[in-house]
C-alpha cells in the first residue's frame, strides 16, 4: 500500500497530504489489522490503540494549537480516515467523532478552553473526544433534543440522556448539546463536560451489528453541574456550532465508506484469484470480472466526489450539498461493493472466519449516521429546489 494509487485521480496532492496518508496506512496495517477481528468479537474498546493514534495527531487533525499549524487540511484528513478505516472501521469512526468535536472546539473555544482542552487533544494527551447530540427521541431531527441545562449560580445544571455516542466508553471529554430555554425558545448551548463530573455517568454500551469496538454508549445527566467556563461558544448558539463541523464530518464518513469498500474489493479480488470452481479460478468467470470492474468504477466515482468536497472545503472554508453528495454516494456504494464482494466469497463470505463478513456488518451504518441517506437527499434537493412546502 502506498500513495501511488492516488496517482490515478490526476490531482495534485501536497507532500504533507501524502506523508500523512502513508503514516496512517502504516499504522492501520501494522497496529490495527492484527487485532481487528478479535476486537470485533470481544467488543473491547481499544484504549491503547486510540492513545497511539492520538499521539500521531489523529484525534484532532485540523485543530490548531497556540503557535502551531494544524496537522492536516481537509484533504489530508479524509485520506487519513480512509486509510484507518480500511483495517478497522471501529477505530475509524472514533477518529471521525473525535475530529468533529475537536473542529467545533477549535472554531469556538476561548483562550482558556484552548489551553485546557484543545491543546491536550491535539497533542494526543486526551485520547478521543466524544460528540454528543443524538438522544433517544431525536436523531435526524436534532432540533428535538430535550436534554436541558438550567442556570444555577455561577454555572449550569444538566439533566437528560444522550444515545449512540461514539467513543464514549473511553472518552475523557464530551462535547454535549443541551437545550437552554431561558435563552429563548429552541436555544441550544454547547458544553464541554469532563468524564468525572458528578451527576454525569455512562449508561449501556450498545450491542451493535457492526463497528463493535467503537465504544458507543448512552450518556446520563442527573443534575450534572458545569461551570460557565465550560460553555463552548456563545450561549444559545450551540446548534449552529454543531452544524459548523458537519461538512468535514460527512466527507469523513464518505472516507470511511471508501476505506471499507477498498478493503472489500482487495479481499474479493484475492479470493477470486485463489478460489477455483469447475477447475478454474473464479476470476476467469465473466460475471466475477464484470463485478470487480463495476466495483472499481463505483469506488473511483466516490473517491472523486469525496476529494472534490475536501478541496472545496479547503479552498472556500464552506461547502453544503457537495458534502452530502459525497456521503450519499460513498455510503450507498460501500453497501453495494461489500455485498458483491461477499457474494464472490460464496459460503465462506458468510463465516466469521473471513474478514469480508465483518466489513459487511460495519458497512451498514454508513448509510445511517452523520445524516441518513434520506437526510442527505433532502439537503441536496433543498439546495436545488428550495425548502419543500408541506401541509
Ligand atoms: C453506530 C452509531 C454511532 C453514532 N454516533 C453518534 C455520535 O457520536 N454522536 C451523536 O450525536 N450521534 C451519533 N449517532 C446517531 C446518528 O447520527 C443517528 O442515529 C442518525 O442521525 C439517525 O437518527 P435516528 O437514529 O434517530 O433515526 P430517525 O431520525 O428516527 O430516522 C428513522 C428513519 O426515518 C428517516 N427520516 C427521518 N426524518 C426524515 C425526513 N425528514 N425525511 C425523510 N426521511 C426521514 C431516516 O432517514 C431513517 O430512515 C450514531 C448512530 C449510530 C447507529
Amino acid at each position: 500500500m502506498s500513495a501511488d494509487d492516488l496517482e490515478r485521480f490526476a490531482l495534485d496532492f501536497t507532500a504533507d497530504q501524502i506523508q500523512i496518508r502513508d503514516t496512517m496506512l502504516r499504522f492501520a496495517k501494522d497496529r490495527l489489522a492484527p487485532g481487528a477481528a478479535a476486537r470485533d468479537k470481544s467488543h473491547a474498546f481499544p484504549n491503547d490503540l486510540i492513545s497511539e493514534l492520538a499521539a500521531l495527531g489523529g484525534m484532532a487533525m485540523k485543530a490548531r494549537a497556540e503557535g502551531e499549524e494544524p496537522l492536516a487540511d481537509t484533504t489530508a484528513y479524509v485520506l487519513a480516515v480512509e486509510a484507518i478505516s480500511r483495517m478497522d472501521a471501529s477505530v475509524g469512526v472514533v477518529m471521525v467523532a473525535s475530529n468533529l468535536a475537536a473542529a467545533i472546539i477549535d472554531a469556538h473555544a476561548t483562550d482558556d478552553q484552548r489551553q485546557r482542552y484543545l491543546a491536550p487533544a491535539i497533542h494526543g494527551e486526551l485520547g478521543a473526544l466524544s460528540f454528543a447530540l443524538t438522544e433517544p427521541g431525536a436523531g435526524s431531527d436534532a432540533g428535538g433534543i430535550t436534554t436541558q441545562a438550567v442556570r444555577d449560580r455561577d454555572g449550569w445544571v444538566l439533566n437528560g440522556t444522550k444515545q449512540w455516542i461514539t467513543g464514549a466508553a473511553g472518552a475523557q471529554l464530551f462535547l454535549v448539546f443541551a437545550r437552554t430555554p431561558e435563552l429563548g425558545d429552541g436555544a441550544v448551548t454547547a458544553f464541554l463536560v469532563e468524564k468525572d463530573t458528578p451527576g454525569f455517568s455512562l449508561g449501556r454500551v450498545e450491542d451493535k451489528l457492526g463497528l463493535c469496538s467503537s465504544g458507543t454508549a448512552v450518556l446520563q445527566f442527573d443534575d450534572a453541574r458545569v461551570s460557565d467556563a465550560q460553555v463552548l461558544g456563545a450561549p444559545g448558539k450551540g446548534y449552529a456550532a454543531a452544524l459548523s463541523g458537519i461538512g468535514a464530518s460527512r466527507l469523513a464518513i464518505a472516507a470511511q465508506s471508501i476505506g471499507i469498500a477498498e478493503r472489500a474489493l482487495e479481499l474479493g479480488m484475492a479470493y477470486a484469484a485463489d478460489r477455483k470452481a469447475f477447475g478454474v479460478p473464479l476470476s476467469t468467470f465473466q460475471n466475477t470480472r464484470f463485478t470487480i470492474a463495476d466495483c472499481r468504477t463505483e469506488l473511483d466515482q466516490a473517491w472523486l466526489l469525496m476529494l472534490r468536497g475536501a478541496r472545496l472545503l479547503d479552498r472556500d472554508g464552506a461547502i453544503r450539498s457537495e458534502a452530502s453528495m459525497a456521503k450519499l454516494a460513498a455510503s450507498e456504494m460501500c453497501g453495494r461493493v461489500v455485498d458483491k464482494m461477499l457474494q464472490v466469497h460464496g459460503g465462506n463470505g458468510y463465516s466469521r472466519d473471513y474478514e469480508i463478513e465483518r466489513l459487511y456488518r460495519d458497512a451498514r451504518v454508513m448509510r445511517i449516521f452523520e445524516g441518513t441517506s434520506e437526510i442527505q437527499r433532502e439537503v441536496i434537493a433543498r439546495a436545488l429546489l428550495g425548502r419543500a412546502e408541506t401541509g
